[in-house]
């Protein structure tokens, strides 16, 4: 998993790394699910002890493009874990209340407490991404931002937060079969957005934003990950092995019980 972790200060060239690689299975899906599989156990096991011991706070922060796969992977990864300890906070459009802060006003009030797991669905990634691309604010106030988001991910480091980030990359191709199947398929057909045709148009300038981004971003405290994202299987593979050797890494225990707990005795 290693190999899709962005080093820092790399430069990140998204055109040269494969969205259909799976080489890790060598395109193996049974065996590839049976192995997510076990590693969801393994993750609900690390977050109940992370839980209970409510001593690390971790971050999980997913950015991709439409369609990406962000909240199939929020499914599929995180299933089986206590719905007490982990969170989802998804950072739609600004309100105007949000618009009328610093960018980072809204994301700080969900960052994970102790004792819990916090999604990003989206994130203050985006600050540096639509907001480039659409010229919402000028390019020296954009350009600020990215120092602005290793120091705030710095703090929350600092502070007893581990950060894990993920890039779901797929490809143009699959992007347009995964809008199609949503135009098609009734059920889906709520999750269709004609603004998602506008954004995909503006494809090239969402990978030079996500390759600026990956790169100045990527730190020791929080890793950039570019996950190839157009087999969802792989997709979902890669995110859970990379999140349980993170917990993992932790070295979490249960805490010590009461002392004189063999001497109870229940009445
Ligand atoms: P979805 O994730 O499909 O529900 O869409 C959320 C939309 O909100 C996406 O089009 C994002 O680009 C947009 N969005 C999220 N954060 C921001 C932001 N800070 N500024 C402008 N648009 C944003
Ligand atoms: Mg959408």
């Amino acid at each position: 998993m290693e190999s899709y972790r962005v080093e820092p200060g790399h430069e990140v060239r998204l055109a040269e790394s494969d969205p259909r690689d799976s080489t890790a299975f060598d395109g193996d899906k049974t065996a590839g699910k049976a192995r997510t599989k076990e590693l969801n156990r393994r993750l609900e096991a690390l977050q109940e002890v992370l839980y209970a011991e409510g001593k690390h706070k971790v971050l999980v922060v997913l950015q991709a493009m439409d369609t990406g796969g962000k909240d199939g992977t929020i499914r599929h990864v995180f299933d089986g874990t206590n719905p007490q300890g982990v969170k989802v906070a998804s950072f739609k459009k600004p309100t105007p209340e949000e618009l009328a802060h610093d960018y980072l006003w809204r994301v700080h009030a969900h960052t994970p407490a102790r004792g819990e797991i916090t999604i990003f669905n989206r994130s203050h990634y985006e600050d540096v991404l639509v907001v480039r691309v659409h010229d919402l604010v000028p390019p020296d106030v954009w350009g600020r931002r990215y120092e602005h988001i290793n120091a705030f991910e710095k703090t929350l480091a600092d502070e007893g937060t581990t950060i894990i980030k993920f890039f779901l990359h797929i490809s143009k191709a699959e992007q347009a079969a995964r809008l199609q199947a949503r135009l098609d398929t009734p059920h889906k057909q709520w999750k269709f957005s004609t603004g998602d045709l506008t954004e995909r148009a503006l494809w090239d300038d969402y990978m030079a934003a996500y390759g600026a981004a990956l790169a100045q971003t990527s730190t020791p405290w929080a890793p950039w990950y570019v996950v190839p994202a157009d087999r969802k299987w792989y997709r979902n593979l890669v995110i859970s092995q990379a999140l349980v050797d993170l917990l993992e890494s932790l070295d979490m225990r249960y805490p010590e019980p009461e002392e004189s707990l063999d001497t109870v005795v229940i009445t």
